[in-house]
């Protein structure tokens, strides 16, 4: 009885432990895969090494926060590119909707790293202290010299896993075998030691002590994804009406009138959640199909079909209650929402890959300065000042031209250059000051304001690009 039953007038129940019992079939073992490819990738991706010439870093998954870079494989993302950051999210929240409003909650089931890290937990919980009944015989018991070396072991491996679970996340942002050998000889920044101690103790507290709590009570996304299912979406359910009336005693009298569920429970022991899924949809489900196995394995057991738990839609209910076949999986899964999801998620990703492979190598940006708007020079020729950056995306240091149209009317002075070039390195932006100047008599050395072009000509490469801007003339004071 928990302590609200007790008193009602209390708002809090106490957490009651959970124990998941062991369990295999084709669920867990698609979960096995999935968590091992999962933390396989979390753990090794920042050691994969990416040749991207003597210029470039060659980490394959790199989040440069210094240099503002964002390198995966053979993509370079830079700062003014965001949007292809932004679109990514896009896909990633659209996907999201998709699988939710086809396979229900399948993401918090089997992709989650709250889920993934979990199992990672109970996995090593159970080596080393047993299966369900062997834990629960430990929690009830009194503190001895065995429960403590038991705690103690369980505690130093999950630290273990925390510590590479933070550590792992800190190679994304620098050089991966720098960065370690700095760890150890204790050089790297404070950023790196703090960023690694809060993720550790996030690790250890959210995947080894609450658990179920985390879902239930901290994770928005159930809730969200409530208002995305449908009576299509193809989620885990208790075929009632073929398990009812449950019960235990087979050989007793009227045992021909019980249902298919014998009430044995093993549903309930393996659910992570602590829930039971006979009790009907519920939040705290995760849906990560560990009670279909556990069935399964029952139903095997006595001689009944297997499916008394299973993945299905509740629009085939009605027609399963009346002895009727369930629709077509594809039929459920392909419905407006799920191909207006899917049209959405292909459009963002299309334009994504066209976006990447025609943006250009080269770009500036250009900023009037305005202090003071112009200078009139000795001979009453109007000069303006420009800030120009320019940025080479290449992997090789290359010579621009800087040039104005119309260049009848205006010339162009780069501080620095020569002749209107400037040399930027690899892989980097340079920050010019250039000067356009206007004869005296000119129709921009008198007017307002006049536009004009500034140009960007890669020399090697025969690229090209330009931004608009103004000249402003005397009228301007
Ligand atoms: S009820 Fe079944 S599917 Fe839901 S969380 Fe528990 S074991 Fe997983
Ligand atoms: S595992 Fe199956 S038979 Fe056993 S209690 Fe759960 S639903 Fe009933």
């Amino acid at each position: 009885m928990s302590s609200t039953d007790q008193n009602p007038d209390r708002l809090y129940s106490a957490r009651e432990p959970i124990f998941p019992r062991r369990v295999s079939g084709k669920f867990r073992s698609l979960k096995w895969w999935l968590l091992a490819i999962c933390l396989g990738l979390y753990y090794l991706l920042p050691w994969v090494r990416w040749d991207r010439g003597p210029n470039l870093p060659d980490q394959a998954v790199l989040l440069d926060l210094a240099n503002r870079r964002f390198f995966f494989f053979w993509i370079e993302i830079w700062p003014h590119e965001f949007y292809f950051v932004a679109g990514l999210l896009i896909m990633a929240g659209l996907g999201l909707f998709l699988f939710t409003s086809a396979l229900g909650r399948v993401w918090c089931g089997y992709f989650c790293p709250q889920t993934v890290w979990t199992d990672l937990f109970i996995l090593t919980e159970r080596w080393i202290e047993g299966d369900r009944n062997k834990r629960v015989k430990l929690w009830n018991a009194k503190w001895d010299f065995r429960k403590v070396r038991l705690r103690m072991t369980k505690w130093t491996l999950w630290l273990a896993i925390s510590i590479a679970t933070g550590g792992a996340w800190v190679f994304y942002f620098a050089d991966a075998p720098t960065l370690f050998w700095n760890l150890i000889t204790l050089q790297a920044h404070p950023v790196a030691y703090s960023t690694i101690l809060v993720l550790t103790l996030t690790t250890l507290i959210l995947g080894g002590f609450m658990r179920e709590q985390v879902c239930i009570y901290m994770c928005p996304w159930p809730r969200i994804q409530a208002a995305m299912m449908d009576e299509d979406t193809i989620t885990i359910g208790y075929r009632e009406w073929r398990g009812e009336p449950r019960g235990k005693h087979r050989k007793a009298e009227g045992a021909e009138l019980l249902g298919d569920c014998i009430d044995c429970n093993a549903c309930v022991n393996v659910c992570p959640m602590g829930i039971d899924i006979r009790d009907g949809q519920q939040l705290a489900c995760i849906t990560c199909g560990l009670c279909i196995d556990a069935c399964d394995e029952v139903m095997d057991k006595i001689g009944k079909p297997r499916g008394l738990v299973d993945y299905m839609a509740l629009s085939d209910e009605a027609r399963e209650r009346a002895g009727a076949a369930p629709k077509s999986i594809w039929k459920h899964v392909f419905r407006i929402r799920t191909v207006l999801y899917t049209t959405l998620w292909t459009a963002v990703g299309v334009g994504l890959i066209v976006a990447l492979f025609v943006r250009a190598e080269i770009d500036m940006t250009v900023s009037p300065v305005r202090n003071p708007i112009f200078v009139t020079l000795s001979d009453g020729s109007i000069r303006n000042a420009y800030e120009v950056r320019v940025r080479n995306m290449h992997a090789n240091d290359r010579w621009f031209e800087i040039s104005v149209t119309p260049n009848d009317v205006f010339q162009l002075e780069v501080e620095g250059g020569q002749n209107g070039m400037v040399q930027v390195p690899a892989d980097a932006t340079k920050l010019v000051r250039v000067y356009v100047i206007a004869p005296p008599n000119s129709a921009p050395a008198q007017s307002q304001s006049s536009e004009m072009r500034l140009w960007l000509h890669d020399i090697e490469g025969d690229e090209r690009s330009y931004n608009d801007t103004v000249f402003n003339g005397k009228a301007a004071r």
